[in-house]
Parts: C-alpha cells; structure tokens; sequence
C-alpha cells in the first residue's frame, strides 16, 4: 500500500523527497527551490502593490520618474520603497495602504489597516504624490493633492528645460 510513508511530492516540479515540505495552506508540498520561488512572487506581489518597486543602492535614490530626490528605505521584505521627504502627516489623514512607518531597525513597513495610537504620524510613498504618477482619485485628500501640485512646481523649477514631465502610468 505504502500510502502512510509516500515522500511528499512537490507540486511545483514533482520532485519526490529531498527538501519537499508540507508547506501549508494553500501551498501544499514544495521542495526548497519552488518554495524560494512562491515566496518571491507573494514579495513581487507586495512590492507592487504598495509601490515597493525603487531600485536598490547604489543606484540614487531619486523618482526614476520625476528625478526628484527621496528617501529611501529597505521594506520588511528585501524590496526598496521611496518615501517622500520632509512629510509626515497624521496617520487618519493618510488612505489605508499608503500609511508607512519606518521601524527602530531602519526599515520601512506599510502599515496598512492597523490601529496605530491617537496622533500617530506616518509616512507616504513618493509614487502617491509623484506628478508623473497616475490620476489621483476623487476622494484624494486635499494635502495630498496638493502636495502633488506643489512637487510639481518643484520639477518645474529645477528641470526647466525639460519642460512638464510626462504623464506616466504611475
Ligand atoms: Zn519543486
Ligand atoms: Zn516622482
């Protein structure tokens, strides 16, 4: 019969044994390399979601597309994410999801729906309030759009040759 003590298989390549471990739901059985891999996709995934996209050091750390300056932190995860500087906002005045922290070690967390205490401030990524960036939605708050508008200036200032810079996809 044998069904007691099979060697799991993975479900990724079908390798049999070796480093294949019931990895949990909803993955199931994954050898090491497959498991390596799910979990880069869950971190690209994040990455992309919450902007965490800014290329590492030692490459500047300016908006690849506005080329203004930002500062830039290493997410919880390995990816790099550019804050916007010189803005720390009420946490309650900032839409879940674009609510960062930046840890005791450094590091910058998006906090996302968690309660954080009475006059908590945080940190915004640069992506939000980018003028390359895409259209903000209706119910933008205000100091957001605003400072869009202002860093928008800005470019325009320290790029005049350039001219407006192009709408990107954000
Ligand atoms: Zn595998
Ligand atoms: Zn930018």
């Amino acid at each position: 019969m044998g069904d007691t003590f099979e060697p799991h298989v993975c479900l990724g390549c079908e390798t049999a044994g070796g480093s294949v471990t019931e990895r949990g739901l909803p993955f199931g059985p994954l050898c090491e390399a497959c498991w390596t891999g799910v979990q880069n996709t869950i971190d690209n995934k994040q990455a992309l979601d919450e902007g965490a996209t800014a290329t590492p050091p030692p490459s500047p750390s300016t908006c690849r597309d506005c080329e203004l300056d930002q500062d830039r932190y290493e997410s919880g995860y390995g990816r790099w994410v550019l804050l916007e500087p010189r803005y720390a906002p009420p946490a309650y005045s900032v839409p879940v999801g674009h609510r960062w922290i930046v840890r005791a070690d450094g590091r910058a967390v998006n906090v996302g729906d968690a309660a954080l205490p009475r006059g908590a401030v945080c940190r915004i990524p640069h992506r939000l309030v980018c003028p390359c960036g895409a259209r903000l939605p209706d119910d933008t708050p205000r100091a957001l759009v605003v400072l869009r508008d202002l860093n928008r200036a800005v470019v325009a200032r320290v790029f005049p040759h350039d001219g407006p810079p192009a709408t990107g996809t954000g």
